[in-house]
């Protein structure tokens, strides 16, 4: 092993440590047991490398948010047990790719993504687990302050109201199976608001459902609140790999 390599993995490893103690903190204060959560490392921007270090440190579930940078990605690191999940906006050109290495996508929010997916999950021969993403962006937050951190336009989710209706369609679209619900706490305001509100999305879809019990929430800054909400997946970057260079 080079002296890089080693210290790059002495640096994970101690990461993986310290946010392993955070997430029991997190369950045992509100009576939930570690079991119950899967971590998701969320490896954007860092190399296939830290892929392969977190593999060996037990890490199984990979989150990217882009295909560009995920296809090739998943392609180095094909030889690893590793479950990979796309937690980022879908294009629906992207489908065809995507179909080919993800096992879990997180990001549905539109019934037009549903029929992309689905046709490119049956040509790829896969079966690919979905959940349907709702938007949180101003549950609980001060609207203009919100705007004004998020910029124009608005991020990806579904309406609450419309979750499901995509439900739904996923369950018996070919080549999906419905597994529950994701979402991101607004950038301003509170985290907890919004982790309640999709847990209550969350039960409306197990009530047609039973099997779609996912509930992917919870990132490096606010996993505690969404483990308090009921999370059963949480998306970590920062918190296992460091800080990114900020996004363009
Ligand atoms: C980047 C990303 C994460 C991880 O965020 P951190 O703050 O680095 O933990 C989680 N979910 C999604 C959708 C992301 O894009």
């Amino acid at each position: 092993m080079t002296d890089e390599r080693e210290k790059r993995r002495a640096e994970l490893a101690a990461n993986l440590d310290a946010f392993e103690e955070r997430l029991r903190d997190a369950c045992a204060a509100v009576g939930r047991s570690r079991e119950e959560i899967t971590v998701i490392a969320v490896t954007k921007t860092f190399p296939a490398e830290d892929i392969r270090l977190l593999a060996e440190l037990g890490i199984t579930n990979i989150g990217e948010n882009r295909d560009q940078e995920a296809a090739p990605k998943a392609a180095a690191c094909a030889d690893l047990p590793l479950t990979w999940h796309f937690v980022g906006q879908v294009q629906t050109n992207k489908c065809r790719s995507i179909a080919r290495y993800a096992h879990v996508v997180h990001s549905i929010d539109r019934m037009r993504l549903v029929d992309a997916m689905s046709a490119a999950a049956v040509r790829a021969g896969r079966e690919i687990a979905c959940l349907v993403q709702v938007n949180l962006d101003h549950v609980g937050a001060d609207r203009p302050a919100a705007e004004a951190r998020e910029g124009p336009g608005h991020r990806a989710g579904a309406r609450p109201s419309d979750v499901l209706e995509i439900a739904d369609a996923v369950a018996s679209a070919p080549g999906l199976m419905l597994a529950g619900v994701m979402g991101i706490a607004p950038l301003a305001g509170p985290a907890r608001p919004a982790f309640t509100l999709l847990r209550d999305v969350a039960a409306d879809v197990r009530g047609t459902h039973p099997s779609a019990v996912v509930i992917s929430a919870g990132m490096s800054a606010d996993f505690a609140d969404a483990i308090a909400c009921g999370a059963t997946h949480v998306r970590v970057g920062a918190a296992l790999l460091g800080s990114r260079p900020p996004v363009r």
